[in-house]
């Protein structure tokens, strides 16, 4: 699968010129999910994660979403890919 992701969170450490992501795979799930699991749990544990509905894109984020200098960057085992 070739899959492109756009994203304008530009503080983000996986965020490239552009509006692209350059993580090697990402988790989305609920606002409410995401305030629930801890850093660690993210895109490698997907499996982890229970079905989590929402009404609308306001309620969905981006868990893998770590801000660029962070010490949390390794917490998760996602990659910033070349
Ligand atoms: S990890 Fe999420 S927040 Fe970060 S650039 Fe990719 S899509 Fe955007």
């Amino acid at each position: 699968m070739n899959q492109h992701i756009h994203c304008s969170v530009n503080n983000c450490h996986y965020w490239a010129q552009g509006n692209k992501c350059e993580a090697n795979e990402i988790m989305i799930t609920s606002d409410s999910s995401a305030n629930q699991y801890p850093d660690r749990l993210d895109a490698t544990q997907t499996t982890q994660f229970p079905p989590t509905p929402v009404q609308s894109c306001m309620e969905s984020c981006c868990k893998t979403f770590v801000p660029a200098n962070s010490r949390q960057i390794n917490a998760d085992g996602i990659r910033r890919q070349q």
